[in-house]
């Protein structure tokens, strides 16, 4: 997609936000080591009809940093993701550090969003970010996203999923 300007951008967590988590709260996996891709409610359906907004998906994943998942694991995971969502998303940002790292990316800083936003010609005030944490609102509030949507209320789980 070209770079323009004044495009608006929904953010998107993505461990309890798009896709289910395991007891540890991380992308769970199969007994072979693998990552298990299980979407949560209505996110195909919410998602799919969304013309005016650009789609990116930012993402804390420690694992990577720990050893429990390699990088490529989870850009092929992220594929699978985007596979399943009918190819709807523009782009993403991992992180791979851990708070010892102290990087720019990890939420609640706000580096992948003003990243994505700057390669993409995002306009921040005008975008939205949904995420199932408050370190996924304080991001989307250090770069300047306006508006900032819990996951339940976003996909409308009337019950804990
Ligand atoms: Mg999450
Ligand atoms: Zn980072």
């Amino acid at each position: 997609m070209p770079v323009e300007t004044g495009n608006r951008g929904l953010f998107l967590d993505l461990v309890g936000t798009l896709v289910k988590m395991d007891e540890t709260r991380q992308l769970p996996l199969s007994p072979n080591g693998e990552i298990v891709i299980e979407l949560m409610p209505n996110v195909v359906e919410k998602l799919a009809p969304i013309r005016n907004h650009l789609i990116f998906v930012v993402s804390n994943q420690a694992g990577i940093k720990r050893g429990r998942l390699r990088a490529e694991a989870v850009e092929a995971a992220m594929r699978e993701l985007d596979e399943r969502l009918g190819d709807i998303l523009t782009g993403w940002q991992i992180c791979p550090h851990d708070e010892s790292d102290c990087c720019e990316c990890r939420k609640p800083r706000s580096g992948m969003i003003t990243e994505l936003a700057q390669i993409y010609g995002v306009d921040l005030p005008t975008s939205t970010m949904v995420g199932d944490q408050e370190v996924d609102a304080q991001a989307a509030h250090a770069a300047g996203v306006g508006r900032f949507v819990y996951a339940k209320d976003f996909f409308g789980w009337t019950e804990s999923v």
